[in-house]
């Protein structure tokens, strides 16, 4: 089965919303095969979000990221990273459609709730980087 990286960022930790979400990946069937609470520092946030290290919008994000507690999870499942990217919704709260944890519950393009990884690789890298007792699996 496939595996994929997820985060329940710190504006659904604030929120309350981490049973909520998790239990929307719990009822699809994804298996939960790893979880931590932590907050992370900028070299974490500056490996996670190596991709959008230049963007404009980047040192804002790094600041809301290492701002407080998320959860860091990884998830398994047949098409993980798939189902994860649908249950979570478009990156824009605002234009993400209703039924999915940012179209419920987001109205913000960078306070969007969760993170899930984009693709198979970037699974691979990104559960390497936050889980690494995981990595080869
Ligand atoms: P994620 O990788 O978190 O699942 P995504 O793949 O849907 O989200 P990306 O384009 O990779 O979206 O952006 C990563 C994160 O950067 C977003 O989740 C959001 O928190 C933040 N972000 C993206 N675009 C913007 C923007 N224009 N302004 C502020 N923050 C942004």
């Amino acid at each position: 089965a496939q595996r994929t990286l997820v985060l329940i960022k710190p504006d659904a930790v604030a929120r309350g919303l981490v049973g909520t979400i998790l239990e929307r990946y719990e009822r699809k069937s994804l298996r939960i095969v790893a979880l931590e609470l932590r907050t992370i520092d900028a070299a974490l946030s500056d490996a996670h979000y190596a991709e959008h290290l230049e963007r404009a919008f980047y040192p804002d994000l790094r600041d809301f990221i290492t701002s407080g507690p998320l959860v860091a999870l990884v998830l398994e499942g047949d098409q993980a990273v798939e189902a994860v990217r649908g249950l979570n919704g478009a990156t824009d709260g605002r234009k993400a459609a209703p039924g999915t944890i940012r179209g419920d519950w987001a109205l913000s393009n960078q306070l969007n709730l969760v993170h899930g990884s984009d693709s198979p690789e970037s699974a691979a890298r990104e559960i390497a980087l936050w889980f690494p007792s995981l990595a080869s699996g």
